[in-house]
């Protein structure tokens, strides 16, 4: 597949699509996302629940009229939020064979997430690509509790697929929906939710899980296995990823879209990626060992005085007009404007690379 045709239009695959959790893209704007050549964004269910709230975004014409911005908006179910707060401490809810119910408050209120409710305040935010509500593990949980991710999963996505096409009944152009293949870290059971989420049949597939080992390694294993038990054909989306080699190795594996908060995360902390020499060519960046890139550490003495551009064939709002020296002035002193053209040249340099790995 070479592209992805959504409401808001349409996407080239491979795509990455920064995180903007609360409908922004923390230190940079949408036009900067744009220039990058990013065609869009992923946003979250849950937290936009919380603040501001589903009822008013959909009031100010759903996340596009609220943000302003025009590029494919894509929703997680907030379902793995949800899980992650309630694993962390149980007294925020439990997970229950037909719904989640949340306790955001550790006591007395309660909230009842359902598969019905993840798609509705879907349709609420009017995003272009939307999340079948799954049930997250981890790949050491024991083998009773992955079957019975899969088991959930299943059922809630049969769910949320009858919500989704109840909502759909009359519209014009519909949104996408994909469904998330859990099964931990066992190949027949990654398979076996492969196929029975193929039956209940899904516009893409997400690789559901940790994709990083107990040492925060890459777990090039889990997210293949999870590429082959997801149908061909169809978008295979690696949510949550990743570092550039990482998103290298996945698109060798058979994805095509991305998301994730390293790059912007990176330039905040003064990280800025830079094309090793010769790596910027579709070979380059596919180098076996993936030390195509190297970083940018804009605080080094070193760059203190030096008057060139933090890469001289990087075309973002940095490297055409600011010199090394200027962006570590700018940081020393604190000034946002560093983390704003940090985060502009590290989404710039995400940008290119998707660009080269569509260019066979
Ligand atoms: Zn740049």
């Amino acid at each position: 597949m070479k592209y992805l045709d959504v409401p808001a239009g349409r996407v080239p695959l491979p795509a990455f699509f920064p995180d903007a959790t609360y409908a922004a893209v923390r230190a940079a704007d949408f036009a900067s996302v744009e220039s990058a050549g990013l065609f869009g964004c992923e946003m979250n269910s849950y937290h936009l629940m919380t603040k501001p709230g589903a009822k008013l975004i959909k009031s100010l014409g759903g996340l596009h009229g609220f943000s302003g911005y025009r590029g494919a908006i894509l929703t997680d179910s907030g379902g793995f939020q949800l899980y992650s707060l309630i694993r962390e401490n149980p007294a925020y809810g439990e997970i229950r064979d037909r719904e989640i119910i949340f306790r955001p408050d550790g006591g007395r209120e309660k909230l009842t997430f359902t598969p019905e409710k993840c798609i509705q305040a879907q349709f609420q935010y009017g995003s272009d690509v939307m999340m079948a509500l799954d049930m997250c593990t981890h790949p050491d949980d024991p083998p009773e509790v992955q079957r019975a991710s899969v088991e959930r999963t299943v059922a809630w996505s049969r769910r949320c697929r009858a919500e989704f096409d109840k909502l759909c009944a009359g519209r014009e152009r519909r949104p996408l929906l994909f469904g998330i293949v859990q099964g931990g870290a066992d190949s027949d059971l990654r398979r076996e939710c492969g196929e029975r989420l193929e039956e209940i049949g899904f516009d893409g597939y997400g690789f559901g899980g940790w994709p990083l080992g107990a040492n925060g390694e890459f777990r090039a294993d889990v997210l293949r296995m999870a590429a082959d038990a997801m149908p061909d054909g169809k978008v295979k989306y690696a949510m949550g990823l990743g570092r550039p080699e990482e998103i290298v190795a996945c698109v060798g594996m058979g994805y095509t879209l991305f998301d994730c908060v390293i790059p912007t995360r990176e330039a905040r902390h003064q990280r800025l990626y830079v094309f090793a020499e010769g790596c910027e060519t579709p070979e380059g960046v596919r180098r076996p060992d993936g030390r195509f890139y190297r970083f940018h550490y804009a605080m080094d003495e070193k760059h203190a005085r030096d008057p060139r551009p933090v890469d001289e064939h990087c075309g973002c709002e940095l490297c055409r007009n600011h010199s090394r020296a200027y962006l570590h002035h700018l940081f020393k002193v604190g000034d946002p404007s560093a983390q704003r053209l940090a985060t502009a040249h590290n989404l710039r340099f995400y940008g290119r690379l998707m660009e080269l790995l569509r260019d066979e």
